[in-house]
């Protein structure tokens, strides 16, 4: 599975055109995970964790091939009826809910939601009654870049008491949430907290309560990352037997985020300053940390960095271009000289790259445009010749 690639010429022509730095996204990209997920998952219904990237043309296409969405808040809520997406095709699945949140849930209809305390159970009786939700549980993974369990789920011995009290407060108990972390690299994460998943169905339904939703949260990895290839096809597949094995007959959802779009953006930015320090040279770019590289804080990910230029490569450092020192891009790599106005490419950046950019120091948050709208040749050249940085 490719992931969407400008190419040089490509890159020039939009350089020439748009000043940098841009972000390139190709929603005939977001189409393929979404067909590729739903070739390999075929029972799993989709809720996109838009969080990871909320441009609207990656959210109109989703929308128009049928997914539903993951949303954390009311201001994503109402950006989603903004583009005249109904309150049914959202799941609230913050565990932790704000009063504003609650309120646009029951005014635009949200009618399901994931908790994992005792404490939420009656600010959700009060505004939403009758909900639909579902208990998040705390699974164990050692095989994702992100811990989404540090701050999330509760144990899975408390889960069904949980649903238990929501019910008795008027809710709809419905089922069972997890996340495995993300940018798992294996299924086993997922196969195991299926595991116990099944084992609390089936004690549920011993209790005389049944539960008909499960939500398998999100995980799927952006597969070349990290200098690892990831096999998604056999990890999906994986999934997917664990899920006909132990749940044949029950509704299924996911809540993707990084894989529907992580493979589908190419940040350009250009070297706006160069200095010598340490004996090396530093390469200061037009995009930083508190840009689209926020990722690297927040996301603990590694960028590659493409360059063009021809040349024999040497270590060098790049950074971004704020008056904030710790706005390393990247130390210590191997790239070619390179010179003021001198652009590089850095794929696979959809997720949580630009979602978590801010406009510090007055440096705006870069603009993504979408591919398919541009017209400009991918002419690709017979080898990719650019030289790469993992930063
Ligand atoms: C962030 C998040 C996701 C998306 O996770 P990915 O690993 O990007 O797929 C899904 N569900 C919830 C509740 C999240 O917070």
């Amino acid at each position: 599975m490719r992931s969407f690639r400008l190419s040089k010429n490509a890159v020039e022509e939009l350089t020439a055109k748009y000043p940098t730095p841009f972000l390139v996204a190709s929603v005939d990209k977001v189409a393929e995970n979404y067909q590729f997920f739903k070739e390999h998952l075929p029972r799993v219904n989709v809720f996109y964790a838009m969080k990871a990237n909320p441009t609207e043309k990656i959210i109109t296409t989703l929308a128009g091939l049928g997914a539903s969405f993951d949303v954390a808040s009311g201001g994503e809520m109402k950006q989603l009826a903004s583009l005249n997406i109904d309150g049914s095709r959202m799941i609230y699945a913050n565990p932790v809910k704000t009063p504003a949140g609650l309120q646009t849930a029951r005014q635009l209809g949200v009618n399901r939601f994931t908790f994992d305390d005792v404490s939420e159970i009656d600010k959700m009786a009060q505004a939403v009654p009758g909900g639909e939700v579902l208990v998040r549980i705390r699974v164990v993974n050692k095989r994702a870049l992100v811990d989404l369990n540090a701050k999330f789920g509760c144990a899975p011995e408390e889960a069904l008491d949980l649903l238990k009290k929501a019910k008795e407060k008027g809710l709809t108990p419905a089922g069972i949430a997890f996340h495995v972390g993300s940018q798992s690299l294996g299924a086993s994460g997922h196969e195991e907290a299926l595991l116990i998943c099944r084992r609390l169905f089936d004690e549920a339904e011993e209790m005389g309560m049944h539960l008909y939703m499960l939500d398998i949260g999100g995980g799927l990895p952006v597969p070349d990352a990290n200098g690892l290839a990831i096999d998604v096809a056999r990890m999906a597949d994986q999934i997917n037997r664990q899920l006909d094995r132990l749940f044949p007959d029950t509704e299924l959802w996911a809540e993707p985020g990084r894989f529907m779009c992580g493979t589908a953006v190419n940040l350009v930015t250009s070297v706006i300053g160069t200095k010598e320090r340490n004996g090396q040279h530093w390469y200061v770019l037009d995009e930083g940390l508190y840009g689209s590289f926020s990722a690297h804080m927040y996301d603990h990910w590694h960028f590659a960095i493409h360059s063009y230029k021809k040349g024999e490569r040497e270590l060098c450092t790049l950074l971004g271009p704020s008056c904030d020192s710790i706005d390393f891009v990247a130390r210590d790599v191997m790239m070619p000289r390179m010179e003021i106005g001198d652009a590089v490419l850095v794929p696979d950046c959809g997720a949580y790259s630009v979602a978590s950019a801010t406009d510090f120091n007055g440096f705006e948050i870069a603009p993504t445009y979408i591919w398919e709208d541009e017209e400009i040749s991918q002419a690709f050249e017979e080898e990719d010749q650019s030289a790469v940085a993992n930063a």
